[in-house]
C-alpha cells in the first residue's frame, strides 16, 4: 500500500471540456489516458477507490464513440470524482486542519501499513472514525481492590504482572498462570486454553482484566475473560520494525482506559482495543471542527438535542450514562432525520410531478363492487378509498398495500386496473412468477370482461410469435389490461399508454425492475402489493417514499390454520395424517427442502422426494410434483388436475407459495423449515385454510438449537402475520433494509431500527414538516443538510455509468 500518486489529471479533463470535448485535448486520447491512469491507480489503492477507479476506467471505454454531449457529462464525472479522489487520498504535508474528509493516514500513528488494517473495518476516513462507534462499554469508573473480591464476583482490576507465568494441566484443561499484583494484594491471573499467555507478559507490563475471582485454598485467583495491555514492562520493544506507528503515550492509554466508562469497538485481526480507542481520542482531537451534523440547529434545539460535536465526544467517552444516552440519542436522530428527509424528498418530487393523467376513482367503485361475487371487508373498501385518490389526483403515485395472506390485495389492484382501463389507457399486472400471473389472468379475466374491459396475457414461456403479436397490439391500443411476469419490463415492450402499473409480490423484484416498469408510462400510477405485512419500522424506511394502505381484516369466515413443529419419529405421525386426510378426500402439499445454493439442486431435491414418497409410504396414492423447471403447459396439467381433485398431493418446491387456491387442500408438510424464514412460511401456510375445513401445518425440523426453535415456535404460537413480520425483523435484525442498499440512502450506523421507533417517527414528522415548509431547502440553517443531499445523490449517479 502506498500513497497513490499524485499527478491528478484534473488539467487534461478541463482543456478537453475547454476545447469542446472533441477528443483534441490529448495525444492518443483522452480516454486512453485517462484509462490508463486510472488502471495505474488500482493495484495501489483500497477496495473503495479501487472500486470507483475500475468504474471511472470503464465509463470512458466508449469515449470516441459518444456524441457530444455525453462526453461532456463523463468528462464532468471524472472530474468530481477527481476532486474526490483529492480529497480522500492526498498526501503531502499535513494539512492546517484536519477535517473529517482526511483520509486516517494523516492521524499520528498511521502509517500505510496501519491504513491498510482500518480499511478492513471499512475505516478510510477520519469522519468514517469518529463513526465508527462502540459496541458496548465497560464501566471501570470504580475498580475495585482485589482484596475486596469475594469468590465467584466479576470485575475488572487494573494490575501489574510481577513474574513470567507458567502453563499447568489440571483435568485436561490447560491454565496460564502468572503471578501479579495490584499493588497491595498478590494474586494469580489464569487464563484458560490460552498456554501462550503464560510467557507473554514481562515482568513489570501492565495490565487491565476483566474476569471473575476465585478463592482457592485461600489464595485470591482471578479467571481472565478479557485482557488489554496498558503498557509494557521490561525493556522498550518494537512492534514488527514499525517504531512510528507505535502506540500512543502509555498515559494517554492509561487516562482512556481506566477510571472511566471505557468504549469498546469492534476489532480486525492486528487492531487492539487500546489503540483503536486511542486513535480515535486523536481523531476528536485533531479534526477541527468536529462535523455539526445535518440537522438544522433550530430543529437540533427544538427537541432538545445534544449538539452534534459535544455527542460525538460523549459517544466514545461517555462522562456519565445520562450524557451517553443524549449521545446516542442525537446521533440515533441525525440519521434517521438524514434518510427521512431523502425519502421524503423523493416521495414529494412523485407527486409534484404533473405528467400524470386524472383518472376515474370514487365514480367507479360503486359500479365495480357490484361486479364482485362477494362483499369487501372494511379495510378493502378503506384501501379502495385511498386508491382512488391516488387515481384522481392528476401526479404520479406510489402506495404499497400490505396485509396478511389471503387479505384480498388482488381485487383492490383489480380496481385500479379497470380505472385506467376505463380512461382508455393501460393497467399492467406484474407477478413474479408465471404460475402467479398465470392465476392472477384467470381471476382478473372474468370480472373485468364483465366490466367490458379486455385483458391479456404475457409471459416469457408463450411462443415468440404470440408475445410479438401482443407487443404490436400493446404498442396501439389502450382500454386494456395487461397481467405478465417481467416479460413485461423487457426493453421490447412498449406501451401505448400506460397509466397504472401493479407490482405483486414486489420483494421479488428488485427496485431496479419496478422502476423500469413505471418507466414505461409517463407519471404512471405504481402500486407495489407485498406478499406477507411489512413491519411498521420497514413500511417507514425501506417503503418510506411510498404512501401505504394497510388490509388489517380477513374475509369472513376464515379458519386459522393450526401449526405444529414436529421431529424425528413424529414424521410417520405427519404421514399419517396426511394419509388420514387424503382418506377423508381432502388434499395436501408437500413442500420440499430448499437447498443452500437453491436453483437446480431443489429441483432435483423435490425429484428425489418425489419418487422417494411415491414408491413408499404413499404408494397407492395419487402424487403430482410441482417445482420451477417444468413448463408451463405441465405446470398448468398438474395445477388443473390438484384443483379438480385428480391429484391427492402435491410435492413442491416453494413455488407453491404464490398462486395456489386449492380450498380442499388441508393439509401441509414442510420438510426442513428451519432453512426458511418465518415470513416466507407463514406465506406457504397461506395456501392452505381456505376452505371449510380446519386445516393443519407441520413443520418438520431436525434443528435443536434452542434459538431456531424458539423462532419456528412462533408460527406455532401465531397466525397474524403483522406479528410473525415483527418477530422476523426482531430476530434478522434490520440490517440488510430490503432493496435499500445502493441506492442513495444514508446509512444507519447507531439507530437501531426497533429501538429506537419513537425517534424514527419523531424524524420522519420533523424532515415532512421541514419539507413542506422550506421545500428547496433554502437558508443558513439548512446548509449542511443541502451539502449530504448532494453529496448522496452524487455517489449514485457518478457512479451509475
Ligand atoms: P392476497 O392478499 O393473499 O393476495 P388474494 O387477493 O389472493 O389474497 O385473495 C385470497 C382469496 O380471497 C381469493 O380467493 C379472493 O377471491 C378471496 N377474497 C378476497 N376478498 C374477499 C372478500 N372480501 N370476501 C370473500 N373472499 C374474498
Ligand atoms: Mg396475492
Amino acid at each position: 500500500m502506498t500513497r497513490p500518486n499524485l499527478t491528478i489529471p484534473v488539467k487534461p479533463t478541463e482543456l478537453e471540456l475547454k476545447l469542446g470535448c472533441e477528443d483534441r485535448a490529448v495525444e492518443g486520447g483522452y480516454a486512453a489516458m485517462i484509462r490508463t491512469w486510472a488502471e495505474d491507480q488500482i493495484p495501489r489503492a483500497d477496495p473503495d477507490l479501487a472500486r470507483r477507479l475500475e468504474r471511472l476506467a470503464a465509463a470512458v471505454v466508449e469515449y470516441g464513440r459518444m456524441p457530444v454531449p455525453q462526453r461532456r457529462e463523463v468528462c464532468e464525472k471524472v472530474l468530481r470524482a477527481l476532486e474526490l479522489y483529492r480529497k480522500r487520498y492526498r498526501s503531502g504535508q499535513p494539512p492546517d486542519k484536519l477535517t473529517a474528509d482526511h483520509g486516517l493516514g494523516f492521524l499520528r500513528g498511521v502509517g500505510p501499513r496501519r491504513a491498510q488494517t482500518l480499511r478492513n473495518l471499512g475505516l478510510h476516513t477520519v469522519g468514517d472514525l469518529l463513526r465508527h462507534y462502540p459496541v458496548r462499554y465497560d464501566d471501570r469508573r470504580v475498580l475495585p481492590l482485589a482484596a475486596s473480591l469475594e469468590h465467584r464476583q466479576s470485575a475488572t482490576l487494573i494490575v501489574t504482572v510481577t513474574e513470567l507465568g507458567h502453563v499447568v494441566g489440571r483435568r485436561g484443561r490447560a491454565m496460564a498462570q502468572v503471578p501479579a499484583t495490584d499493588g497491595a494484594t498478590d494474586l494469580t491471573l489464569v487464563w484458560y486454553n490460552q498456554q501462550y499467555r503464560a510467557q507473554q507478559f514481562e515482568p513489570g507490563t501492565v495490565l487491565v482484566v476483566s474476569g471473575q475471582a476465585t478463592l482457592y485454598r485461600g489464595q485470591l485467583r482471578f479467571i481472565v475473560a478479557q485482557t488489554e495491555m496498558l503498557s509494557r514492562g521490561g525493556e522498550a520493544q518494537e512492534e514488527e520494525g514499525e517504531t512510528q506507528e507505535q502506540t500512543p503515550q502509555d498515559s494517554d492509554e492509561q487516562r482512556l482506559s481506566v477510571g472511566r466508562i471505557v468504549p469498546m469497538y469492534r476489532l480486525t485481526r492486528g487492531v487492539s482495543q487500546g489503540w483503536l480507542r486511542g486513535l480515535v481520542a486523536e481523531a476528536l482531537e485533531a479534526c477541527d471542527p468536529l462535523p455539526e451534523g445535518v440537522v438544522p440547529a433550530s430543529l437540533a434545539e427544538a427537541r432538545g438535542l445534544m449538539p452534534l460535536p459535544e455527542a460525538l465526544r460523549q459517544v466514545h467517552f461517555p462522562t456519565d450514562d445520562t450524557l451517553r444516552k443524549a449521545a446516542h440519542a442525537r446521533i440515533a436522530y441525525e440519521e434517521l432525520f438524514e434518510l427521512q428527509v431523502v425519502l421524503a424528498r423523493r416521495k414529494t418530487s412523485l407527486t409534484q410531478d404533473s405528467g400524470s393523467a386524472s383518472l376515474p376513482g370514487h365514480a367507479l367503485m360503486a359500479e365495480f363492487i357490484a361486479a364482485l361475487p362477494f362483499a369487501p371487508t372494511g379495510a378493502q373498501l378503506r384501501v379502495l378509498a385511498e386508491i382512488a385518490g391516488d387515481l384522481e389526483r392528476p401526479t404520479a403515485a406510489n402506495r404499497l398495500i400490505h396485509g396478511d395472506v389471503g387479505s384480498g390485495k388482488t381485487v383492490v389492484a383489480a380496481f385500479a386496473l379497470m380505472s385506467a382501463a376505463r380512461a382508455g389507457k393501460q393497467g399492467a399486472l406484474m407477478a413474479p412468477t408465471e404460475l402467479l400471473a398465470e392465476q392472477h389472468y384467470k381471476t382478473l379475466r372474468e370480472p373485468l370482461q364483465r366490466l367490458g374491459i379486455p385483458c391479456r396475457l404475457l409471459t416469457g414461456s408463450m411462443t415468440e410469435d404470440s408475445k410479438r403479436r401482443l407487443r404490436e397490439h400493446l404498442e396501439v391500443t389502450g382500454g386494456e389490461v395487461v397481467v405478465g411476469t417481467h416479460a413485461l419490463f423487457q426493453e421490447a415492450v412498449r406501451f401505448r399508454d400506460l397509466a397504472v402499473a401493479v407490482v405483486d409480490e414486489q420483494h421479488r423484484f428488485g427496485v431496479r425492475q419496478r422502476a423500469e416498469l413505471s418507466g414505461k408510462g409517463d407519471g404512471c400510477k405504481v402500486f407495489v402489493m407485498s406478499a406477507t405485512p411489512i413491519p411498521r419500522t420497514l413500511a417507514l424506511t425501506a417503503y418510506g417514499d411510498f404512501d401505504v394502505s394497510v388490509l388489517d381484516e380477513l374475509p369472513p369466515n376464515r379458519k386459522p390454520v393450526l401449526t405444529v413443529l414436529a421431529w424425528g419419529k413424529e414424521r410417520l405421525q405427519a404421514y399419517e395424517t396426511v394419509a388420514a386426510r387424503v382418506a377423508a378426500g381432502q388434499q395436501a402439499y408437500l413442500v420440499c427442502p430448499l437447498v443452500e445454493d437453491g436453483g437446480s439442486n431443489d429441483v432435483a431435491a423435490a425429484e428425489r422426494e418425489f419418487h422417494r414418497l411415491q414408491e413408499g409410504h404413499f404408494a397407492g396414492l395419487r402424487l403430482g410434483l410441482l417445482h420451477g423447471r417444468k413448463d408451463s403447459a405441465e405446470r398448468e396439467e398438474t395445477m388443473r388436475k390438484f384443483r379438480e381433485g385428480e391429484l391427492d398431493i402435491l410435492v413442491a418446491t416453494t413455488v407453491i407459495e404464490v398462486g395456489v387456491d386449492v380450498p380442499n387442500a388441508t393439509v401441509m408438510l414442510v420438510e426442513n423449515a428451519e432453512r426458511f424464514g418465518l415470513a416466507q412460511l407463514h406465506q406457504l401456510r397461506g395456501r392452505i385454510g381456505r376452505g371449510t375445513e380446519e386445516s393443519i401445518c407441520i413443520l418438520l425440523t431436525r434443528a435443536s438449537a434452542p434459538d431456531v426453535v424458539d423462532r419456528l415456535r412462533v408460527l406455532e404460537r401465531t397466525t397474524d402475520g403483522f406479528e410473525v413480520a415483527e418477530e422476523d425483523l426482531r430476530r434478522r435484525g434490520p440490517g440488510e433494509l430490503a432493496g435499500t442498499r445502493q441506492s442513495g440512502l444514508p446509512d444507519l450506523r447507531m439507530a437501531d431500527l426497533i429501538a429506537d421507533t419513537p425517534t424514527l417517527v419523531q424524524a420522519r414528522e420533523d424532515a415532512f414538516t421541514l419539507l413542506e415548509a422550506n421545500p428547496s431547502l433554502s437558508g443558513d440553517d439548512t446548509r449542511a443538510l443541502r451539502e449530504a443531499l448532494e453529496r448522496l445523490e452524487q455517489e449514485e449517479t457518478d457512479w451509475a455509468i
